[in-house]
């Protein structure tokens, strides 16, 4: 069987990171088949319309990876993809319909229905507008909302591929909207419509749409269509307590994640395993090792929890496995340099070569959580940092130094570094050298000398952070330094 699996959203300008497990999932279940992943946009609430949202989209998904085979922009034998652009594919279909008695015209108007809806709170019913059916509906027109005709109310049975066999009660089947008013189909029979005409075989969405599968399956029939696979993803549930993840929870949108520096192999590792696990203790996927692993049988069904201090460690572990040319155009993608004045993305960071910027990239590669993390980490290797004694008169180590002490301890390690071979091994030797020397401990003499050559909180291991610095950049700084404290 050829596989076809599509994500369909709703462009809302507005890219939610839990909206993207629904397009990694089905990308996954079409590469690892080598089938075909579609992507169709539901653009069909104009209430919802946000101009750009499609490309917002569009460049999430491709900044993610998530390529689709066939789609909006790609094209396809299907096409369109965009469902306002298929207006008459649904009219077909709902034409089909109302020939077999199965959908007819709603008179009532939005107040009118919200009446009844109120009516049936009232009596303590739930609402269901079959109820409230006409009985003798005006012939149908576009200006009119087409409803579907519930012809046999009874009890559903379906089975899906994670929550297993189901049932959709009698109660949940209703005469629901098929076109608007405004001409356009809803979500409910335009997703059946297409999903059809697309030739998709596996469905996959969230589990909120399982309290709807009533009304889908007498769809299904009346069109004659043999429903696709049902894939119903677990709910993302909120970092605490019992409830579904919501916008309040702390979840951001793709893109601000992207703009504080988190990485697309973090992202997209973090979604995954949102309800999944390959049943060892691994947790670190990359793209290719999910297409391999992933399994709809390991897809639990309890809801997953959204737990952001677990993509920031992700996003750590990504940053350091990253080959270092991937994560030098990542760097030098993530950020605008106008934010920043002497880091790696400023002024001094541009003066710099490439060649660089990647050795101090490299440099602080171990350390990055972010890559927003960078102008802190490497801001001193671009420019002189200012010289506040106070770093070194008040670093626990050094605290019990009297000033003379640390003139002399600069000045001893300054004469040594002159005649030293400018690479980590020598470097490193040079330093042993000094501890010995000196008669000082590590923790005193190589905070001394990192403090005075960057100022910032974290370096990379000294030799290496001197051999970045180059020679004469460290000596003039300890020099600096030593004058300063000699005053
Ligand atoms: N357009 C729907 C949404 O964004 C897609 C649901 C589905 O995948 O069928 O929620």
């Amino acid at each position: 069987m050829n596989i076809r699996t599509r994500f369909a959203p709703s462009p809302t300008g507005y890219v939610h990171i839990g909206n993207i497990r629904a397009a990694l999932f089905p990308y996954l279940l079409a590469k690892q088949n080598h089938g075909t992943f579609v992507l169709r946009i539901e653009d069909t609430d104009q209430n919802r319309y946000v101009a750009d949202a499609e490309q917002v989209l569009l460049d999430t998904l491709k900044w993610l990876g998530l390529n689709w085979d066939e789609g909006v922009e790609v094209g396809g034998p299907f096409g369109p993809y965009r469902q306002t652009e298929r207006r008459e594919h649904y009219l077909k279909w709902a034409q089909k319909l109302i020939d077999k008695g199965l959908a007819y015209a709603d008179p009532y108007t939005p107040e009118q229905v919200q009446q009844f809806r109120e009516e049936a709170q009232a009596n303590k019913q739930a609402f269901l507008y079959r109820n409230y059916r006409p009985e003798n509906p005006p012939e149908w027109h576009l200006g009119l909302p087409l409803r579907f005709k519930q012809t046999k109310i009874e009890r559903k049975h379906f089975h899906d591929e994670i929550m297993g066999d189901l049932e959709a009660g009698a109660e949940t089947l209703d005469d629901f909207v098929l076109i608007k008013a405004d001409g356009l189909p809803t979500y409910n029979f335009a997703h059946v419509v297409d999903d059809f005409e697309m030739e998709i075989t596996h469905l996959t969405r969230g589990v909120e749409y399982i309290s709807s599968m009533g009304n889908y399956l007498a769809l299904y029939e009346a069109l004659e269509i043999t429903p696709p696979v049902f894939v119903h993803m677990p709910h993302i549930m909120a970092p605490t307590g019992n409830k579904k993840l919501g916008k309040r929870d702390g979840a951001k949108s793709v893109q601000e994640y992207r703009a504080e520096g988190f990485l697309p192999e973090a992202i997209l590792n973090f979604l995954v395993m949102l309800g999944w696990n390959d049943g060892t203790t691994t947790d670190i996927f990359s793209l290719d090792d999910m297409i391999a692993k992933f399994d709809l049988t390991r897809v639990q069904r309890a809801g997953a929890r959204f737990d952001e201090k677990r993509l920031l460690w992700l996003n750590g572990q990504w940053l350091r496995r990253l080959d270092i040319a991937k994560l030098f155009e990542y760097a030098r993608n993530s950020a605008n340099p106008a934010d920043y004045s002497n880091s790696f993305w400023g002024e001094h960071g541009r003066i710099a070569s490439d060649e660089r910027r990647l050795e101090v990239l490299a440099a602080v590669q171990e350390r990055l959580k972010t890559l927003a993390d960078l102008p802190a980490l490497t801001e001193y290797f671009f420019a002189a940092p200012q010289i506040d004694l106070t770093q070194i008169t008040e670093n626990k180590f050094l605290a019990s130094f009297a000033p003379a002490k640390l003139v002399e301890l600069l000045e001893i390690a300054i004469s040594a570094l002159e005649t030293t071979d400018w690479n980590a091994d020598a470097l490193q030797n040079t330093l042993n050298d000094l501890l010995a020397r000196t008669a000082t401990k590590p923790a005193e003499l190589f905070s001394l000398l990192r403090i005075a050559v960057s100022f910032a909180p974290f370096s990379p291991e000294l030799p290496r952070t001197l051999a970045v610095l180059g020679k004469d950049e460290t000596i003039s700084r300890l020099k600096k330094v030593m004058d300063t404290l000699a005053k």
